[in-house]
């Protein structure tokens, strides 16, 4: 409650950053943290931002009790919680009329699918049934299991790490009850189908096929159950490639039950024997796939060596060379897993029948191009949307309670969004111009061309230095970006190819023909007579994110910013570098100062006067004129000066948190 938590604040902490005495210093932010985390307190928020540190551990507060006590309950007069976010969205939702969204960000990790989780187990519990709300809600729930298994892996950092980002839609009926949900997924990490670093793995279904499929299953696709029999779950090295994930088991993941989890789930979504098991055909092929290997002949043509008998890989990739066609079968495997994956989650959406408004959640952090650089594009574009929607909202309520708006300054990072996406100039288009030239164009000539266009820019950095020498410390393959959240270097080696995303023609049209029922939807013929150039990787992602905004932007966002303590995934440790560099690339120091620019609190009149009233003779036992003027008598009677208060038309704003305190304990003390 709103009482311990002030009282107590030299030990817990402040529940709000806004109330921090020294807003501005990042080591009062990171104190107040680590107050609260060692209290087992996870959630703070800054404003309506619910900033959340992973425990690595079970805590005690997601009990029916929880949910109940944050139900129908202002925002404030409860302790911070997901379910306050959750039950705050959903009432604007209902009295405002407004779609809502929760925005979930962090390092993979952080907490991200834990808590979009806890809203769905919160609505699922606390909103009232309609009809058929019982199947929207175990599908919106089972769906989880299976999107995890196809599109979650272990990682060096995240046992059960999501590789794909998510938008997920929750649409609710005129009662509020849940009656259907929407997906859509963005950038799955394709490329660990067939590679994954070492101490990594490959998408969780692999394994749990192999280690939980019935004997019967297994024989019909073919599998024996040992996974180090497939290249792409245990590679070996094969000089000088370094061998690949090497850990088909982690002791915190038990493939057999999951399977069983999964299996059932499929059911319940709605998928057919029939169904499950094309789809589990297609991810035995992945793996038959990868074991395909090529030798070299003498005049350079690749041939199998491996005795598998899939003929028709032999007819189209002799024309390659092995190095070639190992390319090829691989960039086959990912596009069938690709698009199967994105299948899957059409299939969830049909099974979710109507379309419609929730939340979103991206996973985040390093590797390949995919990720790495279109993750921290995606990343920038969110902090740009952030801060408008925060300084929007700020300005709104201050003019809705009639409050002179003062202007805040910040940093805008359209000139760092402008770099990646703008016409002409920016990095994809001329990425993109480079994989459309025919002839020498290569990621070298990418490099130069990037140098030539953007070389003066601020945001933007290479080996050259302007007076021809060269900058120390900086590859001659790398670019040099400074993001808001830090600097952050790119190898254009693989650029262009991973832009390119090319699947041989030839491997199309042997996809075509295929009698799998899910392949032929997943690939169509008209793409074979398609004149059109596809679009590329980048250009894709570009487009789809700015539909995201878009859908974002007409919404009224909450946010969730998830921290992680400490990179040994366990409880009880504050790693304090870790931490600081989080808040930094959150940009959470930007949003206290944004928040706190103007007032460092505020509250309804009624709320703000049952509190306080007792302090004040003219208010106790109750005050019968205006709120308004309840208000002004009290805190006149408590000394606060005009400069340190604003009056409002519902609400009390306070400037300094020294004065609110300082009413607090006189509350204490009386
Ligand atoms: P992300 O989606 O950000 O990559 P996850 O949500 O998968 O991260 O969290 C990683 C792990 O951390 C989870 O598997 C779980 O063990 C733990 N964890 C995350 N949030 C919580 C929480 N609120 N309570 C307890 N454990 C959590």
């Amino acid at each position: 409650m709103m009482e311990s938590a002030l009282t107590a604040r030299d030990r817990v902490g402040v529940q709000d950053f806004v109330l921090l005495e020294n807003h501005t210093s990042e080591v009062a932010f990171i104190e107040n943290l680590r107050k609260r985390f060692k209290e087992n307190l996870i959630y703070t928020y800054i404003g309506s931002v619910l900033v959340s540190v992973n425990p690595y551990k079970d805590l005690e507060i997601y009990t029916k009790q929880h949910m109940e006590r944050y139900r129908g309950v202002n925002f404030y007069e409860v302790s911070p919680h997901i379910y306050a976010i959750s039950d705050n969205a959903y009432r604007s939702m209902r009295t405002e009329r407004r779609d809502q969204c929760i925005l979930i960000s962090g390092e993979s990790g952080a907490g991200k699918t834990e808590a979009s989780k806890k809203v769905l187990q919160y609505y699922a519990v606390t909103c009232p049934a309609s009809g058929h709300v019982e199947t929207v809600k175990d599908r919106l729930l089972q769906s989880n299991p299976v999107l995890e298994a196809f599109g979650n892996a272990k990682t060096l950092r995240n046992d059960n790490s999501s590789r794909f980002g998510k938008y997920m839609d929750i649409q609710f009926d005129f009662k509020g009850a849940p009656v259907g949900g929407h997906i859509i997924n963005y950038l799955l990490e394709k490329s660990r189908v067939v590679h994954q670093s070492h101490g990594e793995r490959n998408f969780h279904i692999f394994y749990q096929l192999i280690e939980g499929g019935e004997e019967d299953l297994l024989r019909r696709l073919g599998l024996e159950r040992t996974p180090q029999q497939y290249q792409y779950l245990v590679k070996r090295a094969i000089p000088p490639l370094p061998p690949g994930g090497q850990c088909p088991k982690v002791s915190s993941i038990n493939d057999r039950n999951e399977w069983k989890v999964v299996r059932k789930a499929l059911t319940v979504i709605g998928f057919s024997d029939d169904e499950v098991e094309e789809l589990l055909n297609i991810i035995a092929s992945v793996l038959h796939l990868g074991n395909v290997q090529f030798g070299g002949e003498d005049g350079g043509n690749a041939y199998i060596t491996t005795d598998t008998q899939i003929k028709y890989l032999a007819r189209l990739m002799s024309p390659l060379n092995q190095e070639q066609a190992g390319a090829a079968r691989d960039a086959l495997s990912k596009a069938v897993y690709g698009r199967t994956f994105t299948w899957l989650v059409n299939k969830i959406n049909a099974s979710l029948a109507f379309k419609v408004s929730l939340y979103y959640h991206i996973s985040n952090m390093a590797g390949s191009f995919e990720l790495q650089f279109c993750i921290n594009y995606c990343n920038e574009k969110l902090q740009q949307l952030f801060i408008e929607l925060t300084l929007k909202s700020e300005q709104e309520e201050y003019e809705a309670e009639g409050i002179t708006w003062e202007p805040v300054q910040y940093f805008n990072n359209k000139i760092i969004c402008d770099l990646v996406e703008e016409k002409f100039k920016g990095i994809i288009s001329i990425l993109d111009e480079e994989c459309l030239r025919p002839g020498d164009a290569s990621d070298l000539t990418f490099l130069e061309k990037l140098e030539k266009t953007l070389g003066g820019h601020a945001h933007f950095v290479t080996h050259k230095l302007a007076d021809g020498k060269t900058r120390k410390m900086m590859g001659r393959e790398d670019f040099r970006m400074i993001h808001y959240a830090g600097e952050v270097n790119y190898n254009v080696n693989g650029f262009l190819d991973k832009n390119n995303d090319l699947l041989f023609r030839n491997l199309k049209e042997v996809m075509c023909l295929s009698e799998n029922k899910i392949l032929t939807q997943c690939f169509d013929r008209e793409e074979l007579t398609d004149k059109k150039r596809p679009e590329t990787a980048a250009t894709q992602f570009k487009n789809s994110l700015a539909k995201l905004m878009e859908i974002l932007m007409s919404k009224e966002p909450s946010y969730v910013r998830c921290i992680k303590p400490n990179d040994a995934k366990q409880a009880g440790r504050f790693d304090e570098v870790l931490i600081r560099h989080q808040v930094k690339y959150l940009g959470l120091m930007e949003n206290l100062r944004v928040r706190r620019a103007g007032f460092a609190y505020r509250r309804r009149y009624e709320i703000f006067l049952q509190r306080y009233k007792s302090l004040c003779p003219d208010t106790w036992p109750s005050w019968d004129g205006r709120l308004v003027d309840g208000v002004s008598t009290l805190v006149k009677h408590l000394g606060y000066k005009p400069e340190e208060y604003k009056l409002g038309r519902s609400k009390i704003f306070i400037r300094f948190p020294k004065t609110l305190f300082a009413t607090e304990d006189a509350l204490e003390t009386r």
